[in-house]
């Protein structure tokens, strides 16, 4: 629970505040972005909430986020804001909020589908999230990116029955017991419209999820820059290997998408001819051109 008396300093004054804790994932920054922003190595208040809307969204930022380092000075009924997720992002993308510390913050996604709703990374396993997925269909299958953002995994697998997807390379003790294994380098389709694209280089044996020619869930492999406005890769949170993440990448932008859904940071989305000219300017600079 966040302490109003470790409040970050360039919290703007008024009620919601965020404390010493924050991990700076940028949740908040893109769950209610005109309250948050970014700050000096953890994210601020940068502006009091001004209307319902507004307000709404950042009692949905305190509930996703993985730490609880946002406050409020007033008391607040959480009650709406813990059954806005999974949120509606895009078509048939859900964000699941409730962020997990275990998995610094990493976002999962709900993809809701006829044939069968596919979680991507594991939130938090919490009741009104649980509750609200029930609602939603449930899920048949859990895409796991990576082995860093795999969180409340177990408890969802035992909980909805569903089949879990994990690259071998990425396979330890918290992991041991996962359905499906991918081996090698190629390309799986795992289920009408779903390809999963091996892409080592953040870790040996990372996946991103793509989702009929249009949705590219990306784990810690691919970003989205929203100053800029494109791609984005971070070679400080490289743990395996640059130069074969920069082959993944130029593979994977070989590959029509319009929407990049991270892990971590916001998601972006442009018009498919626009990305891969984006995509392939993003390989040229991981080349250092
Ligand atoms: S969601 Fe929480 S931990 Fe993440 S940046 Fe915001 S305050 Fe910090």
């Amino acid at each position: 629970m966040a302490n109003v008396e470790r409040s970050v300093p360039d919290n703007a004054p008024g009620d919601f505040f965020i404390d010493t804790t924050c991990i700076d994932c940028a949740t908040c920054n893109w769950v209610a972005p005109s309250v948050f922003g970014p700050a000096q190595g953890h994210s601020r208040v940068r502006k009091q909430p001004m209307g319902r809307p507004a307000e709404h969204r950042a009692r949905m930022a305190l509930v996703a986020c993985p730490v609880g380092a946002i406050g409020t000075r007033e008391a607040h009924d959480l009650a709406d804001a813990r059954v806005a997720f999974p949120d509606p992002l895009e078509g048939p993308v859900h964000h699941c909020g409730y962020h997990a510390r275990a998995s610094f913050g990493a976002a999962s996604y709900l993809l809701v589908r006829p044939e069968g709703n596919v979680l991507v990374d594991s939130p938090r396993f919490s009741g009104p999230l649980v509750r609200r997925i029930e609602e939603l269909g449930g899920i048949d299958l859990m895409f796991l990116t990576h082995r860093d953002d795999v969180a409340d995994h177990a408890r969802f697998a035992a909980h909805f029955g569903c089949t879990r997807i994990l690259h071998e390379a990425e396979r330890g003790p918290r992991t041991r017991d996962v359905e499906w294994i991918v081996s090698g380098t190629d390309d799986a389709e795992i289920a009408p419209g779903l390809t999963a694209i091996v892409v080592p280089g953040h870790t040996r044996g990372s996946m991103c999820l793509l989702h009929d020619d249009t949705h590219l869930f990306t784990g810690d492999h691919l970003e989205w820059d929203p100053g800029e406005r494109r791609p984005h890769a971070r070679q400080e949170v490289c743990w395996f290997d640059w130069h074969a993440q920069t082959q993944s990448m130029a593979r994977l932008a070989e590959r029509r998408f319009e929407w990049i859904l991270p892990g971590h940071g916001h998601p972006g989305r442009m018009a498919a001819d626009a990305m891969s000219g984006a995509m392939a300017a993003l390989v040229g600079r991981m080349r250092g051109h």
